[in-house]
């Protein structure tokens, strides 16, 4: 028996809640629940971010948690409460498995049968990000290796599990070459332990293109946070079933489940929803706390059910549909479909065994040496001619530093100047060390810039990691 939370949502939440909850019943899965209310009402009543302080000890208590959609009310300053659970309790891996119907549920894709598996909690989403002058805002790019090593190895754990034959990675790393270099370097490592499953790199950009144009050609894919965004709501949209599909937030502790839509307050109250979203994550809510046959047999029986032509009104068609139902009716006919298979579509065939484990990655640190420092300034004469600055900073006397060069986002303008240039106010001026260097040293250069009237925003120190260069070059440099 497994103890899981439950929360029924908002719009047709609490109907696919109830129609899910019957068919998990019936099919013998072995779960008690403690239930909790999140969304809507939560917000109104003044808790920014949708969960009661409460519903937060039940979560951490009893860590599975199978969610209905929210509603988030509009202005006001609410936070998501998604990010805030995948935040809080560490929930890195988020699985979306898009696969076509066809030809009962109409698709351009008949063969699509793919799953993306996007890391969650790092990349631009960390939300770190500044104002730094007039002109320049930043947002910071944050990667980990443990966090890389974790999403990677899942990835590779749900294809071996899943019976999948390849992996695709996706990443930027021809102009990212530290952060998503990373994530690529980690996923050709990783790769070596499971000599089984093929691999393939592409470039998110083509990635992306080949995702709309031929999805039948992936299986897997693993990708960072922002890219797994865009390509998650891609595959969805070309699989024509958005409506259908569950989705789920891995951690190492914890774990959520959920369908990919919405509450659809357009349709709430009207008992004609589709429950088969949220189906669909309690299936791999089942599967991931080792119910697997439970799964499997809901599974079988909702194809079956949709073979059989008996669809909710979203789903329904002149040529496929024999009984067009509501959200109660779909989940008593899954519920009298139990224990057959579908003959067309291809059964689902589930191992035995607990869901797939990830273990935190051990800390390994590194030697590094500080080699120089990169310094920001907010500077702008009438002409922001970047010469002038250049020479100015070279003619700076600083002991155990040099100046090196000036870029101006990201470009090198000085020492090799480039004319014509457009120029912000956001300078990096990059001054190396000449011997061996700490903060200290640091504070003194930062010292003499200031007493000239630099307006110094920020700095980056820069470093050799087991002696190896371990921050990028100019554009130039
Ligand atoms: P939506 O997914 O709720 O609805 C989009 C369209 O799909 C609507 O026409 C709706 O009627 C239909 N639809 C969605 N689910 C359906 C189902 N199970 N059966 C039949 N038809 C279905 O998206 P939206 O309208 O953009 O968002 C509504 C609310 O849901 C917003 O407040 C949004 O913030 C929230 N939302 C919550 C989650 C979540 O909790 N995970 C996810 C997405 C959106």
């Amino acid at each position: 028996m497994q103890h899981i939370t439950i929360a029924r949502g908002d719009g047709i939440g609490p109907e696919i809640m109830a129609a899910t909850l019957s068919i998990l019943e019936a099919a013998g899965a072995k779960l008690t629940y403690d239930e909790i209310e999140v969304g809507e009402k939560v917000y109104l009543q003044g808790h920014k971010t949708g969960i009661t302080p409460e519903s937060w000890a039940v979560l951490q208590r009893n860590k599975i948690f199978l969610k209905a959609p929210i509603t988030t009310p509009q202005g006001g300053g609410f936070n998501s409460l998604n990010v805030t659970i995948r935040k809080t309790l560490g929930l890195f891996a988020s699985v979306r498995p898009c696969k076509s119907y066809a030809p009962f549920i109409p698709s351009h894709f008949p063969a699509l049968d793919l799953v993306i598996i996007r890391e969650n909690e790092e990349d631009l989403y960390a939300g770190i990000e500044h104002q730094q002058t007039s002109e320049v805002v930043q947002c910071l790019k944050l990667i980990s290796r443990p966090g890389c090593e974790k999403i990677i190895r899942y990835a590779f754990e749900y294809a071996r599990a899943n019976s999948r034959k390849e992996v695709v990675c996706m990443s930027k790393d021809n102009i990212m070459k530290m952060t998503d270099g990373l994530f690529h370097h980690l996923f050709n490592e990783i790769a070596t332990e499971y000599p089984e499953i093929t691999t393939r790199h592409l470039i998110i950009d083509i990635g992306s293109a080949l995702l709309a144009d031929r999805p039948e050609s992936f299986q897997v894919i693993v990708t960072l946070n922002l890219y797994g965004d865009i390509i998650s709501d891609i595959a969805a949209e070309v699989a024509g079933s958005v409506g259908l599909g569950g989705s789920s937030n891995i951690g190492l502790d914890f774990a959520m489940f959920e369908a990919i839509h919405g509450s659809a307050p357009d349709i709430a109250g009207k008992g004609i929803a589709n429950p088969s979203g949220l189906l669909n994550g309690a299936c791999m809510m089942l599967t991931h706390i080792g119910q697997n046959k439970v799964a499997e047999r809901i599974q079988n029986a909702w194809l079956k059910t949709l073979e059989d032509g008996i669809h909710t009104g979203d789903i329904s068609s002149p040529e496929y549909t024999k009984k067009r139902v509501g959200t109660q009716a779909f989940a008593e006919a899954v519920i009298a479909h139990l224990g057959q298979k579908p003959s067309f579509l291809r059964s689902v065939n589930l191992d035995d065994g607990k869901g797939i484990q990830i273990i935190a990655p051990p800390y390994r640190p590194i030697p590094k040496t500080l080699v120089g420092i990169d310094i920001f300034l907010d500077w702008s004469d009438a002409d922001r001619k970047a010469s002038v600055l250049g020479k100015a900073l070279e003619s700076l006397q600083i002991e155990g530093f040099h100046f090196k060069m000036l870029s101006n986002r990201g470009v090198g303008v000085y020492p090799d100047t480039i004319d014509g240039i457009f120029c912000s106010d956001h300078w990096r001026a990059r001054f190396m060390a000449d011997k061996a260097v700490h903060n200290n040293d640091i504070n003194r250069l930062l010292q003499t810039l200031y007493e000239n009237g630099y307006d110094v925003i920020k700095t980056e120190n820069l470093y050799d990691f087991a002696g190896k260069r371990a921050y990028s070059l100019s554009q130039g440099e």
